[in-house]
């Protein structure tokens, strides 16, 4: 559905909610994911390579964990109301429901570049940052300065985004390519698994990756038209040999060989999980905790 379409609700518990003045909606525009493993110098360096690819985004948390972001606007997002396009319609899920203003993490996340909360990066300040650390022999980080050092030494290299999204023709086009990332969870087992599918499916370039017996998501591979043709080559290249996976988290190479070999249908509509011909229904049955793929 586009947004065109959709109810533009003046909702009042909205005009009074925390969302009215939060100027950036980044629960709408940041889409969390995975975790990625980053402890050597090496896997920093190809972490720094994926700020190369549009829409991802590494960031680092308080708790020294380093996750990944897809920074693409939620296709719900009125731009020019400055707010969800279905809020409170059956349309909206439960995650986005659910979620209270009152207590946002995004909020506090990335209102500037570097909170207290989180850390963006782009492949400068990795390059910063790996010029801060202690590493032993084998490359293996020893020492990383503490998050005050991180704040001031990030309000010097600032954060941009560094070009355009592309055209959404582009992004529709891409879904058939084969240079992808691939991202956890798989199959869903529950009822809330069905509700994430729904809510990253918003999110414009998202897909699920769907087999008989394995599942998950992805985004194209889109370089950033800034990039030199030489280097955009190399990147492509080692997504393809699999270097890239080194990192993500949370899918394993079983998977990822089953999901790369074929076999799958590739959805990007919610409602064609269950409906279109080809896919394999899924049947939630409420006594039964599992969802059953047949
Ligand atoms: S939920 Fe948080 S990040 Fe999202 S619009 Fe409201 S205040 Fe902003
Ligand atoms: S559906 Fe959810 S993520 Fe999308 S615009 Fe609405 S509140 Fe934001």
């Amino acid at each position: 559905m586009d947004v065109d379409d959709t109810i533009l609700l003046n909702d009042y518990d909205w005009l009074e909610s925390p969302c009215s003045t939060c100027g950036g909606a980044f629960c709408c525009s940041y889409l969390p994911l995975c975790d990625l493993s980053v402890e050597t110098r090496s896997e920093m360096l190809l972490m720094a390579d994926l700020c190369w690819f549009e829409g991802l985004v590494p960031v680092l948390k308080d708790d020294g964990q380093w996750q990944l972001f897809y920074h693409e606007e939620c296709r719900f997002f009125h731009k020019a109301m400055g707010k969800c396009s279905i809020h409170g319609t059956p349309l909206q899920t439960e995650i986005c429901r659910k979620y209270s203003p009152y207590d946002c993490w995004y909020k506090n996340a990335f209102t500037t570049a570097e909170t207290d909360t989180l850390i963006r990066f782009n492949s400068e300040r990795i390059e910063k940052l790996i010029s801060m650390m202690l590493f032993d022999e084998n490359g293996v980080i020893q020492k990383a300065p503490p998050w005050i050092d991180l704040q001031r030494a990030f309000y010097e290299i600032p954060y941009i985004k560094t070009t355009v999204p592309p055209p959404k023709e582009l992004m529709k086009k891409s879904v058939g390519n084969q240079d992808l990332f691939l991202f956890p969870p798989g199959k869903p087992r529950k009822p809330g698994h069905l509700d994430l599918i729904k809510f990253r499916l918003g999110f414009p370039g998202v897909m699920v990756m769907i087999s008989p017996s394995l599942w998950c998501f992805a985004i194209p591979a889109l370089v950033k038209l800034m990039v030199p043709e030489n280097f955009k080559e190399l990147l492509l290249q080692q997504l393809a040999n699999g270097v890239y996976d080194a990192i993500i988290m949370g899918i394993s190479d079983g998977e990822r060989d089953t999901l790369h070999a074929g076999g799958y249908q590739r959805v990007t509509n919610f409602g064609l999980i269950t409906q279109q011909s080809g896919i394999n229904p899924v049947i939630f049955n409420p006594d039964k905790p599992e969802i059953v793929v047949s």
